[in-house]
């Protein structure tokens, strides 16, 4: 598999599903920036871990729902490895509870960073995609964004936005040799999976025909595809990664 040419950017990249993004892609061969909100050690643990394997990447801080700052990620990212061949956007968080108890502020910061954050980054990289006629983009949704999942209207409203806007923008670059789709996990090991209650992940397990929780490789695996140019010919795909919880 060969990914196409120049750096790739991965926002959430500190952590579960981005950092496995990250590693993956460094290890078939991308420089990588690594973008962070909050946790430096562990962004710088992430590079630690790609440079000891032979390859090259940066952490950069950069919150995505501010859309000075997802230009800054870009800018940045090119300065230190040159032009951005592969965005994933995957920065992501969940404020979850019933819709009646739904705070307007818990809303918004919801959409702001999984969705907002998508739009800030994809609309600086697509920039130098463009001219040179080459990129990939990967936007992080969830099952939930195609299912809806009680307890989660404002984290589905903006995963189920990410694939309305990831077919929209596939339909407007495709020409230029630049392709733009979507990963859907199901339910993945991490942090932010970490404190849900015994009895939902009980439930959980028993509707996931495969038997088992996915982990961020298993993702990772299905975004690297996607970087490659192997998949020139996909675009506007929401490929679901969640053991045939969602077919
Ligand atoms: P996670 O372990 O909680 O990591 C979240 C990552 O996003 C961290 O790197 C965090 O940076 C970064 N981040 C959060 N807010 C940010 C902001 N405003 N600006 C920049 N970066 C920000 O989450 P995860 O489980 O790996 O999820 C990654 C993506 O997959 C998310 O989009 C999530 O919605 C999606 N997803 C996850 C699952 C699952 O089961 N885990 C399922 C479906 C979809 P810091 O480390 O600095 O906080």
């Amino acid at each position: 598999m060969v990914l196409v040419p120049g750096a790739a950017v991965i926002t959430g990249g500190s952590r579960g599903i981005g950092r496995a993004i990250a590693i993956k892609l460094a290890k078939l061969g991308a420089p990588v920036a690594i973008g962070y909100a909050r946790n430096s050690v562990q962004a710088q643990e992430v590079v630690a871990a790609i440079e000891a394997a032979g390859g090259k990447a940066v952490a950069i801080q950069a919150d995505v729902s501010n859309p000075q700052e997802g230009e800054r990620l870009i800018a940045k990212s090119e300065d230190a490895l040159g032009p951005v061949g592969i965005l994933v956007n995957n920065a992501g968080i969940n404020r979850d509870t019933l819709v009646l108890r739904l705070k307007p502020e818990e809303w918004r910061e919801v959409l702001a960073t999984n969705l907002d954050g998508a739009f800030y980054c994809t609309r600086i990289a697509l920039k130098g995609m463009v001219k040179r006629r080459s990129g990939r983009i990967v936007n992080i949704a969830s099952v939930v964004g195609i299912h809806g999942n009680a307890g989660q209207a404002n984290y589905a409203a903006a995963k189920a936005g990410i694939i309305g806007f990831t077919k929209s923008v596939a339909q407007e670059v495709a020409r230029r040799g630049i392709t733009v789709n979507a990963v859907a996990p199901g339910f993945i090991t991490t942090d932010m999976t970490a404190n849900l209650p015994e009895d939902i992940k009980a439930d959980y397990l028993t509707r996931i025909p495969s038997g088992r929780f996915g982990t961020p490789e298993d993702v990772s695996a299905a975004v690297a595809f996607l970087c490659s140019q192997e998949a020139a010919y996909i675009t506007g795909h929401v490929l679901t990664v969640t053991g045939g919880l969602a077919m």
